[in-house]
């Protein structure tokens, strides 16, 4: 059984006041939830007091939105997995789609981040995903296949064990177009089937595969139920506390 992993990612948005509001109001909100995994992605200049907020709190796990392939040195404007691990962030969102596309990361960028998150004992969320393009061609599980091979190349089963992927299909990430429980699944199942050639079938079946695209309180359910779909992660809707702990209770009860 593959415990429910919901994260928010909150891209460049919640000023370090804005960020301790929404944590007050979202802890008061989700009480004592443990049948789904909570994980928050604030801005890094947000993250030394959401964890500090969080540091009491067992059942909210603090990522970070993306992190530097180095170590330390001349890499202006970068940050460590060294410096993330420091201020207690346990996760880590590679190669989600806007770093793709406005930040030219390719596949290979996000292997060689999510080498170096494991080294520091940061566990991945490493997002693939198609575009309308590419889907109206045809080109769904080709392009899953390349991005899944490309990003967990050279991984050992022990390393895929830490690793959770975001199956994010770009014409539904801030659209409002959510991709249908059966296109979602169907999706997941083929990320699920990849993960077993990369690996084998018990080591697949143990990696959560969380849903991205528009997620809202409204669609949880129907794409939670799903049996591929492992979780979600979502933008828009987790910048409001109540949303986001109306999504995380509605996935909870599947549980
Ligand atoms: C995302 O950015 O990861 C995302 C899924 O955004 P939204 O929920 O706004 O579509």
């Amino acid at each position: 059984m593959r415990k429910k992993i919901i994260a928010a990612n909150w891209k460049m948005n919640m000023t370090v006041g804005e960020a301790t509001s929404y944590i007050e109001t979202f802890l008061r909100e989700i009480g004592d939830e443990k049948r789904v995994e909570i994980v928050i992605a604030p801005p890094f200049t947000a993250i030394p007091k959401v964890s500090e907020l969080l540091s009491k709190v067992h059942t909210v796990n603090l990522s970070a939105q993306n992190m530097s392939a180095e170590k330390s040195g001349a890499f202006t404007g970068e940050i460590s997995a060294s410096m993330l691990r420091e201020l207690f962030v346990r996760h880590v969102i590679l190669g989600h789609s806007e770093r793709r596309s406005l930040y030219g990361e390719t596949d290979g960028i996000v292997n060689k981040k999510t080498k170096a998150a494991l080294e520091a004992n940061l566990k991945p969320i490493v997002c693939i995903g198609e575009t309308l393009v590419e889907r109206d061609a045809g080109k769904v599980e080709e392009v899953l296949d390349t991005q899944l091979k490309g990003s967990l190349a050279g991984l050992s089963a022990e390393d895929l064990h830490e690793i959770v992927i975001a199956y994010e299909p770009v014409w539904a990430i801030g659209t409002g177009r959510t991709a249908t429980p059966d296109q979602a699944q169907e999706a997941h199942a083929f990320t699920r089937k990849v993960l077993a050639e990369i690996s084998s079938q018990a080591v697949a079946d143990k990696i959560r595969i969380q849903y991205g695209g528009s997620v809202k309180p409204e669609n949880t359910k129907a794409l939670m139920s799903q049996p591929d779909i492992d979780g979600a992660l979502v933008g828009g809707a987790s910048l409001d506390p109540r949303a986001f702990s109306e999504i995380v209770k509605f996935s909870a009860e599947l549980s």
